[in-house]
């Protein structure tokens, strides 16, 4: 008979580290009689990375499941509410280039042809801006419910920004306290390995040798169990995706009392793209950039003039600098080891779709837990798959923020351009996108990591016209898509008035909570 699975060890105390163990207690029943038993190993020596700070809606489910309460991520963490992405200068760089990727499905999504309506009757306005009421409220500062709506629950879809280091903190006294995760402080120093090539248990200094059934690797960058002790190879994505190196920075506030932005700011700049991110007491900032296009002063220089000119503060600290190699791993389950969060790869933070991929793999693992070694072959297979497919759409849906822009201020944008760096099934993509809108042809499977809706907002948000670019072909669907946009724009005049703002609804979370429903 096979050996049964009852014992994860999870390495790594970061954000991958404690969404993964808290995940699996609350939903095996850890410390229950019966329950999976989790532990997880953090070395006291290194640190998380402790960026990482924009989150997709689905973070609302993750948290609901593991069992905290929103009101605690606010007052513990630092948070605020996103409502999506606007995207300045990515275009062609002029002043009043801009467009947003919001949450929402745009008004109406699956019911008619809203490309069509909206080439045909509001071609010279924004498509996120016709279909979707986010944008309106984002200008505005808005947040995405009121402070008489439950815990979790939206008026609008939203996700958060939060301090990454309190996150980690906040779900590991959670994890520990709450839902028996055994929290082990040690340095992992080597792997001790069974006859067959799987793990048997970890090395550690001062615990002596943790043993375990399944290890899930968390440990960051370094990858010490999937890279380094099975080396399995990082895909380089460097030829399609530039960016290695970040410039992040902490900025406070000119007022403590400054409205807090409800999305992700993402400026394109020379060399790569500035990220600004705003929680209730300060901003996070960073460029992220391609080394091989520009130096690293030169890339503070653009960092602290963009902080200059959005109000920081005339004196800045210098920046924290974070490389990475731009990539995936071949494959993320081999044996008994999982990877999940930076150990199974890392592209950039655009879109910032990392502790989306962590989730999504926490929960299959969760759901898919192996009850035997046996099964954990096939279980691990059908991750591999899963999760190669993830990566490559992520890669395809990076890219096509780069391959539409017109900007021409450096060999940078000149080089995203070139087709040879442009993935295969994206070429082909734009090819049927010149005839129709992307549609769930595009994204056929189960769970992708981005619906049709986003490629729209992005591809029609950097310029791109089909070529039936007046809609004439299909001028019945068209008309049926101005009611919704009518929709939408009634629903933008109710909302505005009766949504707080960002800083008012944390305001008073922090003071009075959220009710539960
Ligand atoms: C510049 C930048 C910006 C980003 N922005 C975003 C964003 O906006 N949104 C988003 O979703 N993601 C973002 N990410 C990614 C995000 O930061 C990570 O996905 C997330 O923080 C998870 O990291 P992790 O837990 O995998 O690794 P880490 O936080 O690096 O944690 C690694 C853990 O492993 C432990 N460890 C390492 N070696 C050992 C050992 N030998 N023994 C024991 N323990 C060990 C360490 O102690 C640590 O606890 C960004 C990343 C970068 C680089």
């Amino acid at each position: 008979m096979s050996a049964g699975v009852s014992h994860v060890v999870v390495v790594g105390g970061g954000s991958a580290g404690w969404l993964t163990a808290a995940l699996l207690a609350a939903e095996h029943r850890a410390g229950e009689p019966g329950g999976l038993q989790v532990t997880l190993i953090e070395s006291p020596g290194t640190p998380p990375i402790g960026v990482g700070e924009g989150t997709w809606p689905s973070m609302r489910d993750t948290l609901r499941r593991i069992g905290v309460t929103e009101t605690g991520l606010v007052r513990e963490c630092d948070a605020s509410f996103k409502q999506g992405s606007r995207f300045v200068g990515w275009v062609d760089g002029r002043k009043e280039d801009c467009y947003h990727h919001p949450f929402m499905l745009p008004q109406g999504y699956t019911e008619a042809d809203l490309v069509s309506g909206w080439l045909r009757h509001h071609a010279d306005a924004p498509f996120a801006e016709v279909a979707c009421v986010q944008p309106a409220l984002c200008a505005l500062g808005k947040a995405p419910k009121q402070a008489v709506t439950p815990e979790y629950a939206a008026v609008v879809n939203y996700a958060y920004h939060f301090d990454a280091g309190k996150f980690g903190l906040y779900l590991r006294r959670h994890a520990v306290g709450t839902l028996g995760v055994e929290h082990v402080v040690d340095h992992v120093q080597a792997v001790n390995s069974h006859p067959n090539g799987d793990i048997a248990s970890l090395q550690t200094q001062n615990h002596g040798a943790l043993s375990g059934d399944l290890f899930v690797d968390c440990t960051g960058l370094p990858s010490l169990l999937l890279g380094r002790h099975y080396g399995v190879p990082l895909l380089s994505q460097q030829p399609v995706l530039f960016n290695d190196t970040a410039l992040a920075l902490q900025v406070p506030y000119s007022d403590e009392r400054a409205p807090i932005a409800s999305q992700t700011i993402a400026t394109a700049r020379t060399h790569g793209w500035i990220w600004d991110i705003g929680l209730p007491t300060r901003r996070g900032v960073g460029y992220v950039f391609s080394s091989a296009h520009t130096t690293l002063e030169a890339a503070e220089r653009e960092l602290r003039d963009y902080i200059q000119r959005t109000g920081g503060p005339a004196e800045i600290p210098s920046p924290r600098r974070l490389s990475f190699s731009p990539g995936y791993r071949e494959r993320f389950w081999h044996r008994n080891c999982v990877a999940i969060g930076l150990s199974s790869g890392f592209i950039e933070p655009l879109e910032a779709s990392a502790l989306a991929l962590v989730e999504l793999s926490a929960t299959m693992l969760c759901e898919d837990m192996p009850a035997t070694r046996e099964a954990m072959d096939i279980v691990a297979r059908r991750f591999n798959d899963s999760f190669g497919y993830r990566w490559s759409r992520v890669i395809d849906f990076l890219k096509l923020h780069y391959v539409l822009s017109r900007r021409d201020d450096s060999p940078y944008w000149r080089d995203h351009r070139s087709q040879a760096s442009v993935p295969e099934r994206l070429r082909e993509q734009l090819l049927l996108w010149r005839d129709r809108p992307p549609s769930r042809h595009d994204v056929p499977r189960a769970e992708e990591v981005f619906p049709s809706a986003s490629y729209q907002y992005v591809l029609y948000g950097m310029g791109f016209r089909p070529d039936a670019a007046d809609g004439t072909r299909r001028a019945d669907a068209a008309d049926r898509a101005a009611g919704y946009f009518r929709d939408a724009a009634n629903l933008t005049r109710k909302m505005l008035p009766a949504l707080p703002s960002n800083r008012e609804l944390i305001d008073h979370i922090r003071a009075h909570g959220l009710h539960r429903i």
